[in-house]
Formats: C-alpha cells, structure tokens, sequence
C-alpha cells in the first residue's frame, strides 16, 4: 500500500507542484477543496482516508484530526504560521510538524513597506479619489518617512527585513521583542508602551500566540501619536479590530493597513467603511517565485519524513 498524503487546501490554482513531488517519490495525494473546510470536516476526512502525512494551508488541523489519524507521521504547514495546527498534541503523538520559515521573507517585509510607502504617499487614497473624480491635489495630507519613527513588534526574520529596507528611507526605527537582546546597528529596543507613544507607523510582525492575543489594544493605540498608521501583516488575531475602527472612526488612527483579519475571510462592514482602511485579502505571502518555492519544500518535507529522514524545519516545540 502506498503511502497516503492529504493536503487539506490551497491558496493557489491548483495541486500541481505537490502532487508531482509526492507522486514522483512514490506516494499517493488526496487533494481536499481550494477554500478550508471546517475543523470538524477536516477531522472526517482525515478519519476517512487514514493519511500518513498532512499537508495544510489554512485549514485546522485540530488534536481531535490528529488523534483521528493513527497512521499519521508528519503535518507540513505551508506557510509559516504555525497556529492552525495542534503543535502540542501532534508533538505528545511524535507526530513531526514542520512549517517552511523563510519562504516569503521579502514579500512580506515588501507588504510591510509598500504599505507605509502608500500611506505616506497617498497611492491608496488618491487611487480611489481620482477613480471618484475628484482630482483634488490641495487636499494631500502627505508625510516624509525619514521624518517619521516605525516601530517593529516581534523581530524575527521578516521584521528584520522589513527594518532593512525600511532604513534605506532613513526613518527611526525602534523595535519591541521580548526575545531579542541585539536588535543590530541603528535599531533600538523599547518597551511595548514605549514603542507606541514613540511611533507613526506601528508595524507588526509576531506571530499569534496566547501573549500575543489582541496585543494591540485599546490602550496600547491610545499611546500613539494622533494621525498615525498601523501595519499587521502578521496574524489578525493579534489586533483587537474595533479598537482600529474606533481610532480609525476618531481620527486618532489616520491609516490601518491590514493584510490579516481576526475575522478573515469576512470583512466587518464598519471596517470597510473607513476610507482609512487599506484592506489585503492575507496574501503578503504570496508572488509567483515565494508559492513556487513554498509548495516545493512544503512538500519535500513530507516525502524526508515518510522516507525516515530528518526534516528540515521540524516545529515540535511549545510555541512562545
Ligand atoms: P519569526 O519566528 O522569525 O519571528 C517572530 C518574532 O516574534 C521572534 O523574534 C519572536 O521572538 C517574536 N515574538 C514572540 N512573541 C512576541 C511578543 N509577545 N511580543 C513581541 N515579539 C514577540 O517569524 P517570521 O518569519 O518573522 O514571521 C512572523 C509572523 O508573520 C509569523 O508568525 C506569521 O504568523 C506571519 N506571517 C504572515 C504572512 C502573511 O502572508 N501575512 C506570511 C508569513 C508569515
């Protein structure tokens, strides 16, 4: 019998890079529908089809999914995020979880900045005004980053790009990690209140954990400077929404540039009312080279570890 591989969704067309690495190492993949389906259905289609490997874009591998598939050897995140998946249970099971950490380091850190650069350049505003017809140049309300001060929460990989290429527009940089001692020439630790009383742009780059949950506050927008902007192209949860759409609503916030949503894939209404709102559908991941290369190695971790290899990127760990 062969081994069987499930992959439980996909945020691209279609199957074809995975199925042709599983099938070309011998294996057989069952393919579920693009869009995820629910904790629940993912848990009978594992029970169904008894997998060796899972291979999951966004939907929930939940401990209940995992304890349903006793043959289970490896769940392979495609991505990087690692809080749709049991970690714990499927660790207590030595079932191996791996993630592909580096995939997309510059697209996101590309979002990140293209977001800062549209709001202080107006490209998002002044887009839908001139398609409104109004042409309005004396209305610009615009900034120049190297005057400005970005604050960086969580400084990991994708953060530590972003803050390279931010400090070629010769902006302030100051970054909050509690896990981090050397941010690295030209960059300056703070604490958490410290990093929003001093920032215009608050960036985020953790990821979603229990301490991280609706980190961005009430309180904590309230320490920014009026006008401000907000970047999450990190996990929605981690930003409490209707504080943005309250400061959006209040002019505290002047801009909340999110490519993640904890409400995702629906948009609150009140969200999308806010002309201040630059809205992404959770795609700072993704560009033609990024998928090419996600999928290939998403993949080829699972053929290392049915093949009783050590995987590359094993995330059997406690999250922080
Ligand atoms: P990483 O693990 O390299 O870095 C995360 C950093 O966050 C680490 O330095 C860690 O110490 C820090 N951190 C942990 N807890 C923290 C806390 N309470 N406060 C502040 N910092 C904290 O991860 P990465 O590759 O840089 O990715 C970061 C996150 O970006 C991922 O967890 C993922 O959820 C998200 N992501 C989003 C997309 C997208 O398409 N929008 C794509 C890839 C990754």
């Amino acid at each position: 019998m062969k081994n069987t591989v499930f992959l439980t969704d996909y945020a691209w067309p279609n199957d074809s890079v995975e199925r042709q690495v599983i099938e070309n190492a011998g294996f057989r993949l069952v393919t579920g529908p693009a869009d995820p389906l629910s904790a629940g259905e993912i848990e009978g289609l594992v029970r169904e089809h008894q997998p060796d490997a899972i291979m999951t874009c966004w939907a929930r591998v939940s401990s209940e999914a995992i304890a349903a598939g006793p043959n289970l050897r490896i769940v392979a995140r495609l991505g990087v995020g690692l809080d749709n998946i049991a970690v714990e249970t499927a660790t207590s099971r030595n079932v191996v979880v791996t993630n592909v950490p580096d995939y997309c380091v510059e697209e996101v850190s590309d979002h990140a900045v293209g977001f800062a650069l549209a709001w202080t350049r107006g490209l998002v505003h002044f887009d839908r005004e001139v398609k409104a017809g109004r042409w309005g140049p004396s209305s610009a309300k615009l900034r120049r980053l190297s005057t400005l001060t970005c604050g960086i929460i969580g400084f990991g990989r994708i953060a530590r790009m972003t803050a390279r290429k931010l400090a070629a527009f010769k902006c302030g940089i100051v970054v909050h990690d509690p896990y981090v001692k050397e941010p690295g020439e030209g960059i300056e630790l703070t604490s958490l209140d410290e990093l929003f009383s001093r920032s215009d742009i608050v960036i985020v780059h953790s990821p979603l954990t229990d301490s991280t949950h609706h980190l961005v506050s009430r309180e904590k927008l309230s320490l920014m400077k009026p006008g401000g902007l907000l970047i999450n192209v990190s996990r929605g949860g981690i930003v409490d929404t209707d504080a943005v759409v309250q400061a959006l609503r209040s002019g505290h916030l002047s801009g909340a540039a999110l490519d993640v949503l904890e409400s995702e894939p629906s948009v609150p209404p009140e969200l999308l009312e806010q002309s201040g709102a630059m809205l992404t559908p959770h795609v700072a991941f993704s560009s033609d080279a990024s998928l090419i290369e996600l999928r290939r190695r998403g993949a080829e971790e699972v053929v290392r570890v049915l093949r009783g290899e050590a995987p590359q990127n094993p995330c059997n760990r406690t999250t922080k």
